[in-house]
């Protein structure tokens, strides 16, 4: 262990948890871990990390806490439910990784501030890959002094990290804004593509163009090359987490009163593709029901 060691808890050790865990382990910390997924706990503890029971344990023993979860329903329980975190006496700084939307953040703040506790919202952005290679965008809110305390781990995870403001949610609500812009143009960005197949072009050139000319976006250049060109798709976010962010955010919205024809279209297309089988399907199979719907393909070893 290195001389400036923590002893840190991380629950959810998933497609994004998982290799965070894995960074934070090779800088130097204790990791405490838990997850209801045996095999992820033994991937952590196989790294070097201790396996602890369940989340109130790891809060009994870890004055930082980490969560990346899946929905905001997990986040409550593993926070606030019967066995979670509130339990545990040594957590003093609780920061959440996952996408949960503000309500949630503020929910959890509110639950776990009473009992001494500083609650930081710290979304991620940057896909598995990121999340490997520590060079996630990490968007934090919540108390400032906090979030020096963790920002030494932050950076073992991330790059340019940033503190978007002091109330609790705001980076849960910058980062449903970064997914429902990318959510969105992923959505035309796939209908574009698949109506250019059906025109005849070479969805290879089409993407080689596109990726430097005005119409480029993560979509053109993330999703495309391999995900999608190569049939692969395998980018390690599921469509019913990206669907889940979309909902998230138009809720926002509508509680703002904000108008979001753009956007909704949109989700009704992720909640189509839901509706359709996509559930645990990667996000980048969404182009399929769009393939599906207008009988061509964009592979690069084009069939049709
Ligand atoms: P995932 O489903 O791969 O991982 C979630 C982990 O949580 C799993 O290992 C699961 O077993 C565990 N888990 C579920 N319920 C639990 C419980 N009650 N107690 C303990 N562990 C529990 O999801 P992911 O792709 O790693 O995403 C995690 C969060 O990060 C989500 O909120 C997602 O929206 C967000 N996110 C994902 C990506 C991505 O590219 N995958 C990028 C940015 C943000």
């Amino acid at each position: 262990m290195t001389a400036n060691a923590l002893t840190v808890g991380f629950i959810g050790l998933g497609a994004m948890g998982g290799p965070m865990a894995e960074r934070l382990l090779a800088a130097g910390h204790r990791l405490l871990v838990h997850d209801v997924d045996p095999a992820m706990v033994a991937r952590a503890a196989a790294l070097g990390a201790t396996a602890l029971p369940s989340p109130a344990a790891v809060a009994d023993a870890a004055p930082v806490v980490f969560v990346s979860l899946p929905t905001p329903e997990v986040v409550k329980q593993v926070a606030l439910g019967a066995g979670g975190l509130v339990e545990g006496s040594a957590m003093r700084v609780y920061a959440d990784l996952s996408t949960t939307g503000a309500r949630v953040a503020q929910e959890v703040a509110a639950g776990l501030s009473p009992k001494g506790v500083a609650v930081l919202d710290a979304p991620v952005s940057g896909g598995v890959a990121g999340a490997q290679a520590g060079t996630l965008s990490i968007m934090v809110s919540g108390d400032r002094v906090a979030f020096e305390r963790v920002s030494d781990l932050l950076q073992a995870i991330g790059k340019g990290t940033i503190h978007v403001g002091e109330q609790v949610g705001q980076g849960q609500t910058l980062k449903l804004v970064n997914n429902l812009i990318a959510a969105t143009v992923w959505a035309a960005t796939a209908e574009a593509m698949v109506m250019g197949a059906k025109a005849g072009l070479d969805p290879a050139v089409m993407h080689a163009v596109v990726a430097r000319s005005s119409g480029r976006s993560f979509s053109t250049e993330v999703f495309m090359p391999e995900a999608v060109l190569e049939r692969r798709f395998d980018f390690g976010f599921r469509l019913e987490l990206m669907r889940k962010d979309v909902r998230l955010a138009l809720a926002e919205a509508e509680a703002l009163g904000t108008t979001m024809l753009t956007c909704t279209t949109a989700k009704q297309l992720y909640d189509h593709a839901h509706a359709h089988g996509a559930e645990g399907q990667d996000v980048t199979a969404l182009i399929r029901l769009l393939e599906t719907w207008g009988g061509a393909e964009v592979s690069a070893q084009r069939r049709d």
